[in-house]
């Protein structure tokens, strides 16, 4: 990894010269919402200013454009008793600017997913290898408990990475077609007085996080509480509407459709993004649904995230944005339920 700076007026320059061939998406200033606070957004910007890198949090992750909600995974065309088929795998060049570590991190977690050695998904590798990655740091969020997964530091998985040091960005970069794309505006050798601000900045950062819970034991815990009385009382308040795996960085169940035009002669095969806390997610042919109720659809999310994947992968699904908790309609909220849990051992 190599450090520069970058004066932000180059930074601009930067970002516009990149609007000339790339679709840039970025965090979007929406509107304010009834508390008054702002809402942001990824979405494709067309100029510099429209950018936000100093937002607190967007509501939804940028998950969608590396699996959208609804994707054509195939077409088929039937003709004189034959049939084609047609893949399109996305290739345009993309940019995603502002992501914070919790959301490079959960695009690392898809990683290990979908673009392991063995399936590998090829509808997911060529967006992500077609999208360049800038990184921001921030001052945490007051709900976002990415610290205590650790899942508040990047080591990979991004191009560029910002460090807002006022006038400047302290920036690492990661990839060679970064060090290629910011060596067309002026960047500089890192001093010894950005080195000082840089990690008077990280300091900042680490004594800022304000939600406190315990997640390192959450394996073994999940295991003991497997009957627990926590999941009825959270369960009972779920309204199974999904929203919760929706707006999540790494929940990437899908369902997969087969939709035939009338005349039969074209068709399509669609993978809809699903959630486990869906009624039907666990429904198989001839009508027996083996998570008939919220309670065990419920359970499964968590033990999904917060056990199954360490199981495979060594860490937890989860990198603690609590998206899910914000937007669940219900108040269910992940640092809520996990402290429960933790009330239970000690009964
Ligand atoms: S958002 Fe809340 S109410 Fe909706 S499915 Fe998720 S936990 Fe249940
Ligand atoms: S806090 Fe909720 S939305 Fe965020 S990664 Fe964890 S499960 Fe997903």
């Amino acid at each position: 990894m190599l450090f520069r700076i970058i004066k932000k007026e180059d930074f601009k320059t930067f970002v516009n010269l990149m609007l000339q061939t790339t679709e840039v998406i970025a965090p979007k200033f929406i509107k304010n919402n009834a508390k008054g606070k702002p809402i942001h957004q990824f979405l494709p910007i067309s100029n510099y200013d429209e950018m936000v890198l100093d937002y607190e949090k967007c509501e939804f992750s940028a998950k969608t454009y590396f699996l959208p909600y609804k994707n054509t995974l195939s077409t088929f065309h039937m003709k004189d008793h034959d049939w084609t088929q047609e893949i399109q795998y996305r290739i345009q060049p993309r940019a995603i600017f502002g992501l914070h570590p919790c959301d490079i991190n959960a695009l690392v977690r898809l990683d290990k997913v979908f673009a392991r050695d063995f399936y590998p998904n090829p509808y997911y590798i060529s967006r992500r290898k077609n999208t360049f990655i800038v990184g921001i740091d921030h001052l945490p969020c007051d709900d976002g408990f990415c610290h205590a997964i650790n899942a508040n530091h990047i080591t990979h998985g991004f191009d560029l990475f910002l460090t807002d040091l006022g006038d400047r960005y302290f920036v690492k970069i990661n990839s060679d077609r970064a060090f290629m794309a910011i060596s067309e505006v002026p960047i500089q050798e890192i001093t010894d007085e950005d080195t000082k601000d840089y990690l008077a900045v990280r300091k900042q950062i680490s004594q800022s996080y304000k939600v406190s819970v315990k997640t390192d034991d959450l394996p073994n815990l999940l295991d003991i509480e497997f009957e627990s009385k926590v999941w009825k009382k959270w369960g009972d308040k779920c309204l199974n509407c999904g929203t919760c795996a929706m707006v999540c960085p790494t929940c990437y169940c899908y369902g997969v459709t087969e939709r035939v035009s009338m005349d039969h002669s074209t068709g399509k095969k669609i993978a809809y993004l699903y959630s486990c806390n869906l009624l039907d997610f666990a429904m198989v042919a001839g009508g027996h649904n083996f998570r008939p109720n919220q309670e065990t659809r419920l359970k499964y999310r968590y033990y999904h995230q917060h056990r199954g994947f360490v199981e495979s992968y060594g860490e937890p699904m989860c990198v603690g944005c609590n998206r899910c908790g914000r937007s669940c309609l219900a108040g269910i909220d992940p640092v809520n339920v996990i402290r429960d849990l933790h009330e239970e051992e000690k009964l």
